[in-house]
């Protein structure tokens, strides 16, 4: 994502922070000044924030992991202000598959609740008074306290403390119900389809699944304006978008299983030689649609594609007669003209791929370019 730095990869997952994850601290620095909180205070503020947003990271990691054990990549970890996100390759088609991926996410925090409130009981409870007892006898805290001071002594530092704790369970529990309500973009719109599409088609179930979320976010809308809350139809509204959005993809989605490689392919296409001068392809590109080019050795065999960029590039250095060897590309992306169009659309739109070559029984049958698959999907969506 733009603006975006890379943190630090942890179980070979990178993550990174969007800039805007700075303003956190502005809002924490905002939070104790205009409380006058103190600078402690606001320090503790700015940790628990960041304790918040490990947990949000943990989240993540449990939707990248459970991928993972369907041989689905992750490709980062982006965290931002109003939440994470963990970009896997693609999810999971099985019903079970995205069942499990989707809710992974909300069961870590499932788990980290319990263990903060295990962590919590053990540390803070009457009952284990001890381990601080002990740690001040052995003067490991607060120095030479007299016994009877004790409780004195730790008061502040409990209340503070189980305070903290409170905070973050009622956090991980707040996560897990926020993620849980079955609307898209929320795990709980992901577990909600992948049930209903154990009973009817994925497409159907994305369907059902993205009105019932833009039926509950029209509801926080309603509600917010109606009680004066704007937070929950602001939240409604955001919920409603994307919603609506993953309609549209799942008219994309329809799209894209429905059609294969042979039927947006173009069978008529220029075929450079790596001795061409460069001229011949920079006429090309301004002569006819043709944005990239296949090139070919003396033998006829393919060797490399000449893109748009390259082009433009000596074009703009002047320099017409350099052979087009130079200026290819030596990578060919070949697919079978029974390739499904999705797959395309995963080269094109997220690898990048200019150029793809379509073969029919190792014979190159014809391309498919960008431009080609956006006007392709234009007219079928
Ligand atoms: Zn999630």
């Amino acid at each position: 994502m733009r603006g975006s730095l890379k943190i630090f990869t942890w179980l070979g997952i990178p993550v990174h922070i969007h800039w805007t994850f700075l303003l956190i601290f502005v809002y924490a620095f905002w939070l104790g000044h205009s409380n006058a909180l103190g600078f402690w205070n606001t320090l503790w503020i700015t940790g628990f924030f960041l304790a918040l947003f490990a947990c949000v990271l943990l989240h993540e990691y449990g939707h990248a992991l459970a991928a993972r054990r369907y041989g689905v990549r992750t490709q980062d970890i982006i965290l931002t202000p109003i939440g994470g996100v963990a970009r896997l390759e693609y999810m999971p088609e099985k019903p079970m598959q995205e069942f499990v991926v989707a809710i992974a996410g909300p069961l870590v925090n499932v788990a980290l609740a319990l263990v903060l409130y295990l962590l919590a009981w053990l540390l803070f409870s009457d009952e284990h008074w001890f381990i601080f007892q002990w740690l001040m006898e052995q003067h490991l805290l607060f120095g030479q306290g007299e016994p009877d001071e004790l409780s004195y002594a730790l008061a502040p530092l409990a209340s503070g403390g189980l305070f903290y704790l409170s905070a973050l369970i009622a956090a991980n529990v707040a996560l897990v119900v926020f993620n849980l309500i079955p609307a898209f973009p929320m795990d709980g719109g992901r577990i909600f389809r992948a049930m209903l599409a154990a009973r009817m088609s994925r497409v159907r179930a994305t369907q059902v699944a993205a009105w019932l979320g833009q039926g509950i976010a029209a509801l926080f809308i309603a509600i917010g304006l109606w009680q004066g809350a704007f937070t929950l139809a602001l939240v409604g509204l955001f919920v409603f978008t994307l919603a609506r959005a993953e309609n549209r993809n799942v008219r994309l989605d329809s799209v894209l299983r429905r059609y294969k490689a042979a039927d947006l392919m173009r069978p008529v296409f220029t075929r450079l030689t790596t001795t061409d001068w460069m001229q011949t392809p920079i006429h090309q590109l301004q002569a006819s649609q043709e944005r990239h080019f296949l090139v070919f050795d003396l033998h006829d065999h393919l060797v490399g594609v000449l893109e748009e960029p390259s082009i433009l590039e000596a074009l703009r250095r002047r320099d017409y007669a350099a052979p087009v060897e130079k200026y290819m590309r030596p990578q060919v992306q070949v697919v079978s003209q029974e390739a499904q169009l999705e797959y395309l659309y995963y080269l094109i739109q997220q690898q990048g791929v200019r150029l793809i070559v379509v073969a029919r029984q190792g014979e190159l049958a014809g391309v498919i370019d960008d431009a080609g698959l956006s006007q392709f999907l234009k007219m079928h969506r």
